[in-house]
């Protein structure tokens, strides 16, 4: 039998908790309804109401839809969330790869300001900005190279939150070997792999996240992906004990906080007030029932993925049971108080 044939059921019999709701209504901080998540087409890929009334039903108030972009492209985002505009709040971006261009610095005042006028609450950025886009030198572009000051003291004057996206699992920056944590999802998906010469290591790219959020205090981050390091929860607490501009959301990481369920309720309970509630999904998302059970009850050992071998490691989660004061917090109030 080949290992990816192996799909063991396990015989624990467990309390099995359906979620379908929320204790409190959620913000969904971390969503893409756009290009970046639904991908070029999305203007023909769903129906705006039909996807909205489904979240509704599934406990989501709000959401932040990170792919606002710039320009005509912000034009046609909002257009296609036009009919249920109080659902949705977006969030743009500018275009890095115009970094040494000379007029960047206007450029990226510019566009900010103009993005902000149609409706913008807060920028977005991709991993991309440190792990794809190259500059005029042909070198990949660190979060914290001085060219990219000027977007963030723009994003600090205008008050707009940054989420940031900056590193991925750190598994995905080692050799794809029998060690991997991620062995077979990065053997689906080789090209997830960032263990490759003349890349920025994990270790550079956390260095380079760090002094974002050090040089630039006045600006309000959050950090994506729980501050990119869910691995080590004990980290995280170390930059955000240092950092008070910093906040991370949940997205697509219950997987590690679930199956590190005394330190996640610890670290929960410890940060609640910088915590945001995110998925990662988009106008078809039907992960939230078990996002909702890892925050709200004491269920063991169930699975992360709605697959039936979960996509990105075979292991299970277990619920964190929050109260009720520290799940209202995580669902929308941190949100709302960050997101003007
Ligand atoms: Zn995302």
């Amino acid at each position: 039998m080949l290992l990816s044939e192996y799909k063991p059921v396990s015989e624990l019999v467990l309390r099995q908790s359906v979620i379908k709701k929320p204790r409190y209504d959620v913000i969904d901080v971390h969503t893409h309804f756009g290009l970046t998540g639904v991908g070029a087409n999305y203007m023909n890929k769903y129906d705006t109401q039909k996807a909205v009334e489904q979240l509704r039903n599934s406990g989501v108030k709000k959401v932040v839809n990170l792919d606002g972009m710039w320009g005509e492209e912000l034009d046609q985002m909002l257009e296609k969330t036009k009919p249920c505009e109080d659902f949705f709040i977006t969030f743009g971006t500018v275009d890095v790869s115009r970094i040494d261009e000379k007029d960047f610095e206007v450029y990226v005042r510019n566009t900010i300001r103009q993005s902000k006028e149609k409706g913008i609450k807060g920028l977005k950025f991709l991993k991309d900005v440190s792990l794809v886009i190259k500059d005029s030198q042909s070198k990949y572009i660190p979060i914290d190279d001085a060219r990219l000051r000027v977007i963030w003291e723009t994003a600090a004057e205008l008050k707009l939150p940054v989420l940031i996206h900056i590193a991925d699992p750190v598994a995905f920056f080692k050799p794809i070997d029998s060690n991997n944590e991620r062995y077979e999802e990065l053997c689906r998906n080789p090209g997830w792999s960032f263990c490759k010469q003349g890349m920025f290591t994990f270790e550079q790219l956390m260095e380079m996240q760090e002094n974002l959020l050090k040089n630039h205090p006045d600006t309000t981050f959050i950090i994506a992906h729980g501050g990119s390091y869910t691995e080590n929860l004990k980290q995280v607490s170390e930059w955000l004990d240092k950092y008070p501009n910093m906040n991370v959301d949940i997205a697509a990481r219950i997987a590690e906080l679930g199956r590190q369920p005394f330190t996640s309720r610890k670290f929960f309970q410890q940060y609640q007030d910088r915590i945001l509630f995110g998925t990662d999904g988009g106008p078809s998302n039907s992960s939230y029932p078990i996002y909702y059970r890892f925050l709200e009850t004491d269920d063991e050992y169930f699975s992360y993925s709605t697959r039936p071998v979960p996509g990105q490691g075979r292991w299970n989660i277990y619920g964190i049971f929050l109260e009720d004061e520290i799940l209202e917090k995580v669902y929308y109030k941190n949100a709302e108080r960050l997101i003007h």
